[in-house]
């Protein structure tokens, strides 16, 4: 097996398109070596023998060796350097470089090569013994504390300690004598901590910082980082060794860190920092304030003109924006890393559509550079980029699940009722709980935040404030928390109510105390590229909305109807007028706690007018877009009190006994609600809460219509599992509805359609479609009944069960990106039965997956007519469905061309 490769060995070859091999910095050399751009001279050990090592218990692979010698032969004949020569020595790098950027995630070595002989040869040869001893402390600095793992803060105590002695703060008034003493230090600190000498065979010093960049592969930092970004699949970190060019040879000399366009905004500036007489690291470290690039234009005009030229070659070759290092050696420049710049969302955004205006990429290409992520970023807060953040690691409380990115800060309140009541007074609320549900909806609305400790992204908590783009942080299961000392407490830390802390939803981080935070504010290039997706998706894109307020904002988002109003959520909260939410309650209760079907009609009537106003109100936002409105769905003991102090004031409110109210609440109780009396089964079982919902919503449509308003209701009833059932349902509902319409004399179309979210209702699909007139695939709960996994619950393990590195048996949440292997096949036979029978059967999605760009590209492929999420999504649903018939067209080609 080759493991190693030259950066000069691709005459004809394409690296670049080997980064898995040669990972990103290796791929980046050998290609600027191949399309002739200053880059020293070196070899690449692709990832491959990374991999080996970790397969073979920690070992190389015999044949590296000799192929490293080899190519270290090649180097040196190359440069007419040798490797530890004590007249003219060659001092290599040592650099890390996986096939995805991981920046700072693991190690490079820089100097290596460097002993006591060498150095002298090195002062000798360049006449700069200050810049030789300079490169040799940063050499046993590095290897100690990189190589060996001695604490770098040990080592750097030493080097301040002796710049507090020279009283001087700059590295370049050090004087070579110093620095041979600081080596002197250093040496004798590696021999008491180790008991061993300092290594000063060359050769030695390259394996040991070969080796030590294979284990920062597997250094908690970057598998924490690989965790958190996502990043699988890879196998391991190439190491690359580079000739050393030294920018810190003096004046003319300097390295740089820069971005062919600024990664904050987007700009076509050229943008970066350069520091004179520096090496590499101090860029990074901040010992030193760099200079802006425009500085460094007058102070080496040509050398400027030169990286100018490069920066154009290298976006022009790799169509995008770079993220580059460069060092200047005697005013001589050398490129030491090209790769793809990590940039801002609004950046993002602006470099595509600004590459497809000039011409660089194509449209689609410019569609295909945006991740939902970016989307999903735009419109939420986010803490401050300037936040130091260190400081705010130790202000760490606690880690969750991310459910809704953004960040927000508030006081700690422990209930929905104090939520509401302090948010009443006008103070910021995060709220806490260990679990929400429908009753908190109100505390959650006006909270900045919502904290759970348990839960995992369809959690009730996940679900309803993704609908309003609030941030969300859920499973945050070392929080224990007692409701009634009112107190969380984490890490030995107690937080009591009204603390402030602060929430990353981009993370799941909890924080003691407020951070900065600020809005990004939408770019213009948003609005041209949501344009040009629209002018390539075929899927329609809905929302999920249940109030007037959120209908708005999802026209905003560019949604193109309704695919799910949650009828059950307005029985809580009136959000038009929070004044009236207590009479909706109560009606609600009232309905429930009815004895019998004529006091339950009476509750129902009061509801009436409550839910034909919100309707109303959704159709006049909609104006003419199809609106679906699913029947009530969830279990009834979810809308009542459970605590005796409640029961007893609702008792009170509906003039019952307390008894009567426990003993209903006590019969409601189930032993497994998410199966139990639900969904349309409750509308067999009460048909009147039928009739007076499909009331309210064709005498809202009716009305809408009087006044010129169109209006296309789609009436869906929830949980379905039958014909039968559907039969049942989907004629009282006609009954009532056509009855209605009769009597208004008014023209108004309307559908009967159905949930499909259990796995019978998708086998029996094509019986269904025969009353049905349309589906909505609720993938939630047909994930949950599919897989057997309850979706309040699985939150606890289900990160066990997609962690590759540990038992990584899901590729996927499956809550959160459908399970095509298993879910998916019900989807695809629930629609293949369905239009086998109804051959125009309109097919959407309303369940979470809706606004997951993995699961709109399938939503796509098995040919739905329509994908529906909460507002706050419909863009990244917009973007994902046009770069799915982007892929569909490209794989096509590539099918045709393989077929030629
Ligand atoms: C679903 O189950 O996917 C769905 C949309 O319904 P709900 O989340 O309200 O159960
Ligand atoms: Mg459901």
């Amino acid at each position: 097996m080759k493991y190693v490769f030259s950066f000069d060995e691709w005459k004809g070859k394409k690296p670049k398109d080997l980064a898995h091999q040669l990972g990103g910095k290796g791929a980046g050399l050998a290609e600027m070596t191949r399309i002739g751009l200053p880059v020293p001279a070196g070899f690449t050990i692709t990832t491959l023998a990374c991999d080996y090592y970790y397969k073979h218990g920690r070992k190389l692979p015999k044949e590296l060796k000799g192929q490293v010698h080899a190519a270290l032969g090649k180097l040196e004949k190359k440069t007419g350097k040798k490797l530890g020569d004590p007249h003219d020595p060659l001092l290599v790098s040592v650099r890390s470089g996986s096939a995805r950027s991981m920046p700072g995630m693991m190690e490079t070595i820089l100097n290596v090569g460097l002993n006591d002989q060498a150095v002298e040869g090195l002062a000798k040869k360049t006449g700069n013994a200050r810049f030789a001893y300079d490169a040799y402390r940063r050499f046993v600095q590095m290897y100690s504390a990189v190589v060996i793992g001695l604490p770098k803060e040990e080592l750097e105590e030493k080097l301040r300690a002796m710049k507090t002695r020279l009283k001087t703060k700059d590295d370049t008034q050090v004087p070579a004598e110093a620095w041979r003493d600081l080596v002197k230090e250093y040496k004798a600190h590696f021999h008491k901590k180790t008991g061993m000498h300092f290594p000063d065979d060359p050769e030695g010093q390259l394996w040991g910082a070969i080796e030590a960049v294979f284990r920062s592969w597997m250094a908690e930092k970057a598998v924490t980082y690989r965790r958190v970004e996502k990043i699988t699949g890879l196998l391991g970190t190439a190491v690359s060794v580079v000739q050393m060019v030294f920018g810190n040879k003096g004046e003319n000399s300097g390295t740089g860190v820069c971005f062919t366009r600024d990664p904050s905004t987007g700009g076509k500036e050229f943008y970066g920092d350069y520091l004179v007489n520096a090496q590499g690291e101090d860029v990074v470290a901040g010992i030193r304030t760099p200079m802006h690039l425009d500085e460094m234009h007058k102070l080496m005009p040509k050398v400027y003109a030169q990286l100018e030229g490069v920066r154009r070659t290298l976006e022009e070759h790799y169509r995008d924006m770079q993220d580059l290092e460069f060092t200047v050696e005697d005013g001589r420049l050398y490129m030491l890393q090209t790769r793809t710049g990590k940039r801002t969302p609004a950046a993002a955004f602006k470099i595509a559509v600004d590459m497809a205006k000039e011409g660089l990429i194509t449209k689609e290409e410019a569609l295909g550079r945006i991740k939902a992520e970016d989307i999903e970023r735009l419109f939420y807060p986010v803490i401050r980029s300037d936040v130091n953040r260190a400081e705010l690691g130790s202000r760490q409380l606690a880690i969750g699940i991310s459910a809704v990115p953004g960040a927000a800060v508030g006081r700690v309140v422990f209930t929905a009722e104090e939520a509401e009541e302090w948010a009443g007074r006008g103070e910021k609320v995060i709220l806490v709980r260990r679990e929400t549900s429908p009753e908190d909806v109100g505390g959650m609305f006006v909270a900045q935040g919502i904290l759970t400790a348990t839960g995992g992204k369809t959690s009730h908590a996940a679900v309803v404030a993704r609908g309003w783009g609030k941030c969300c942080v859920v499973g945050c299961e070392q929080l224990d928390i007692s409701y009634e000392e009112k107190l969380m407490q984490s890490n030995g830390r107690v937080v009591r109510q009204g603390d402030w802390i602060t929430l990353d939803g981009n993370d799941g981080a909890v924080f003691e105390g407020q951070v900065q935070l600020v809005m990004p504010e939408l770019p213009e290039t948003y609005y041209t590229l949501l344009k040009w997706a629209d002018g390539i998706r075929r899927l329609g894109v809905r929302t999920n909305a249940d109030t007037p307020q959120d209908s708005r904002k999802a026209i905003q988002m560019g949604a193109e109807g309704i695919g799910l109003c949650r009828t059950e959520h307005m029985f809580f909260k009136d959000f038009e007028q929070p004044e009236k939410s207590a009479d909706r309650q109560l009606a609600i209760q009232e309905m429930i706690v009815a004895q019998d079907r004529e006091a339950r009609l009476k509750a129902l009537a009061r509801l009436l007018p409550f839910q034909r106003r919100d309707f109303i109100g959704i159709f006049e936002a909609m104006n003419g877009f199809p609106v679906t409105i699913r029947l009530i769905d969830p279990p009834l003991h979810e809308f009542v009190p459970h605590d005796p102090e409640r029961q007893k004031d609702l008792a009170e409110k509906i003039g019952v006994s307390v008894e009567t109210v426990a003993r209903r609440v006590e019969q409601l109780h189930e032993a497994n609600p998410m199966l139990g009396h639900r969904g349309c089964r409750l509308c067999i079982t009460y048909p009147e809460i039928l009739e007076m919902q499909v009331r309210a919503i064709i005498e809202a449509a009716i009305e809408c219509k009087k006044r010129k308003i169109k209006v296309l209701p789609e009436i869906m009833i929830p949980l379905t599992l039958d014909r039968k059932e559907m039969e049942i349902l989907g004629g009282a509902t006609r009954r009532v509805a056509d009855e209605i319409i009769k009597k208004s004399g008014v023209k108004l179309e309307y559908a009967v359609g159905t949930m499909i979210e259990l796995p019978r209702a998708a086998l029996l699909a094509d019986q269904i479609a025969e009353v049905a007139e349309f589906f909505s695939y609720g993938t939630n709960d047909l994930t949950q009944t599919c897989m057997g996994l309850s979706r309040d619950d699985a939150g606890r393990f289900l990160p066990d069960y997609v962690d590759p590195n540990k038992a990584g048996v899901f590729p996927a949440d499956p809550f959160q990106t459908i399970d095509e292997a298993g879910v998916g096949q019900l989807v695809r036979i629930g629609i293949e039965k369905g239009r086998k029978t109804r051959p125009k059967l309109k097919v959407g999605i309303c369940g979470e997956h809706g606004g997951d760009a993995t699961s709109v590209r399938f939503c796509h492929q098995v040919g739905m007519d329509y994908v529906s999420c909460s507002p706050f999504r419909v863009p990244i649903a917009r973007l994902a469905a046009a770069q799915a018939v982007i892929e569909e067209k490209a794989a096509k080609k590539k099918a045709k061309g393989n077929k030629r």
